[in-house]
C-alpha cells in the first residue's frame, strides 16, 4: 500500500468547513480593501527564490524542493509567495498600473522541513501584497487587514508584534554592531548561532534555544539604530496602526526569516505560544524587485499558513458551520423505482436543489439509513404507490421524521419553501 509522502496531508470532506471559512474570509477581506486575485505558477526558476528569499536563509539553505527539469534548467517548487508575485509584477509590466498594485493569493507552498503538529512539507498560505508604494500607511492597511482576517474568523486574544529592521542605508551598520556584540559573547552562544553569526547575524535574534537567550536579551536593538528616514517610516506606520485601533507590542527580537525584509516587520501571535509561535507575519521588502533584476520598487505584504490558522480555530473551539449536506436523498423501491429516482435526482439538480441517492440496489431500509448518514434534510420516497400516483413521500429527517405526500408537480416549490423557512 502506498502512503502519502511524509509531511503531506489529505484534506478530507469533514475539514471542508474550516477551509471554506478561511477562504471565504480571505476573499471578503480582499474585497473590502480592494485587493485583486493573482495566481502564479507552482514552480519558478530556482533563482527567483535563491536571489529573492536570500541564499543564507533556512529556506534556501536546506528546505527547497529543487530539481532539474528535462531541459536541464533548475526549477524550485515555491517555498513562499512573495518572490513569485514580485517576479510577475515585473514581468507583466504592472509598474505601469496605478500604484500600489494590491494582490492576494491562496497557494500551496513546499518546504522540506521537519514535519510536526501544524507544520507540513506541502502546506497552504493566504498571501496579500501591495507593490509599488513606500508610504507606511500601506503597511498599516495590510496589518489592519491581517488582524481583521483573524478577528472575523472568530480568533481571540491575539497579539501583534512589530519591529523595524532598517534599510540598505542603516541596516549594514546595525548588523556590524550586532555581529560585534555577538563576537564578544561567543561563549554564551550555541554552535548553530556561532555558525550563523558568520553568514547572517540578524537571524540569531530568531534563536529559540534557551542557552542562547541571555546573550540575545542584551543584544543591540534595531529600532535604536535606524536612520532618520527609517525612524520616521516606523513611527508613521505605528501611528496608522494605532488609528486603526489595533494594539501592538514593539518586539526588538522580531526579524522574520526571509532576507528580503526592510523596515516594517510584524507577526501575529496566538495566546498560547508553542513550538510554532506565529499565526502569520509580514513586512516590507523594498529591495526585492532589484534582487530579481527589476527597477527599485517598494513593496509590503504578509502571509499566513492556512493549516496553522485552522489549528488555532480548533484550539479556540470556534463554532464552524456543518459540512455541506444534500437537501434531499431520493429513496426508491422496486425495479422500476430506480430509474425514476435517478431521473428525479437529475431534475432536482437541474433546478438547483442538491440531491443524492443510493447506488447498487440497496434495500429501502439501507437507503434510509444512508440518507441519515448523509445528513440530508429530506428523504424523498418513491414507492410503488407514489410511482403510480405521480407523487413522492417527503420525510423530514431533521424534525423527527414527519411525512407527507406531495405531488411531483409541486415538489420543487415545496422544497424551496422548506429551504427558505430554515434560512
Ligand atoms: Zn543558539
Ligand atoms: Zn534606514
Amino acid at each position: 500500500m502506498y502512503q502519502a509522502p511524509r509531511g503531506t496531508q489529505d484534506i478530507l470532506p469533514e475539514d471542508e468547513p474550516y477551509w471554506r471559512q478561511v477562504e471565504k474570509q480571505m476573499r471578503r477581506q480582499a474585497r473590502l480593501a480592494n485587493y485583486g486575485e493573482i495566481q502564479t505558477p507552482t514552480f519558478e526558476e530556482t533563482g527567483v527564490f535563491a536571489r529573492g528569499v536570500g541564499a543564507t536563509t533556512d529556506i534556501v539553505e536546506k528546505e527547497m524542493y529543487t530539481f532539474l527539469d528535462k531541459g536541464g534548467d533548475s526549477m524550485t517548487l515555491r517555498p513562499e509567495a512573495t518572490a513569485g508575485i514580485v517576479r510577475a509584477y515585473l514581468q507583466r509590466g504592472m509598474a505601469s498600473r496605478p500604484q500600489p498594485v494590491k494582490l492576494f493569493m491562496l497557494l500551496n507552498t513546499f518546504r522540506y522541513d521537519k514535519p510536526q503538529k501544524g507544520r507540513f512539507r506541502e502546506f497552504h498560505q493566504i498571501d496579500f501584497e501591495a507593490i509599488g508604494e513606500a508610504d507606511p500607511s500601506v503597511d498599516a492597511e495590510l496589518v489592519a487587514l491581517h488582524w481583521r482576517l483573524y478577528a472575523e474568523l472568530g480568533l481571540r486574544d491575539l497579539s501583534l508584534q512589530v519591529n523595524s529592521i532598517g534599510d540598505h542605508n542603516c541596516r549594514p551598520a546595525y548588523i556590524a554592531l550586532l555581529a560585534d556584540y555577538f563576537r564578544q559573547h561567543l561563549d554564551g552562544l550555541c554552535e548553530e548561532c556561532q555558525r550563523r553569526l558568520e553568514t547572517n547575524p540578524l537571524r540569531l535574534l530568531d534563536e529559540k534555544r534557551p542557552q542562547c537567550q541571555a546573550v540575545l536579551e542584551g543584544a543591540p536593538r534595531s529600532a535604536d539604530h535606524l536612520c532618520d528616514a527609517c525612524r520616521a517610516h516606523f513611527e508613521t506606520w505605528l501611528s496608522y496602526v494605532e488609528a486603526a485601533g489595533i494594539p501592538f507590542e514593539i518586539n526588538s527580537r522580531l526579524v522574520r526569516g526571509l532576507d528580503y525584509y526592510t523596515r516594517s516587520v510584524w507577526e501575529v501571535w496566538p495566546p498560547v505560544v508553542g513550538a510554532q509561535s506565529t499565526l502569520g507575519g509580514g513586512g516590507r521588502y523594498d529591495g526585492l524587485a532589484e534582487q530579481l533584476g527589476g527597477r527599485p520598487t517598494p513593496g509590503v505584504g504578509f502571509a499566513s499558513g492556512v493549516e496553522r490558522i485552522i489549528l488555532e480555530i480548533k484550539d479556540q473551539q470556534v463554532d464552524m458551520p456543518s459540512p455541506t449536506a444534500p437537501d434531499v436523498f431520493v429513496v426508491y423501491q422496486a425495479e422500476g423505482g430506480k430509474l425514476a429516482a435517478f431521473r428525479l435526482a437529475e431534475e432536482l439538480r437541474a433546478q438547483g436543489i442538491s440531491a443524492d441517492l443510493s447506488f447498487g440496489d440497496r434495500k429501502l431500509g439501507k437507503q434510509l439509513s444512508a440518507a441519515d448518514r448523509a445528513r440530508a434534510r429530506f428523504a424523498l420516497i418513491l414507492g410503488e404507490d407514489e410511482l403510480a400516483s405521480g407523487t413522492v413521500t417527503l420525510k423530514d429527517l431533521q424534525s423527527g421524521g414527519d411525512q407527507r405526500r406531495v405531488s411531483r408537480h409541486d415538489l420543487v416549490s415545496v422544497l424551496r419553501q422548506a429551504d427558505a423557512a430554515t434560512q
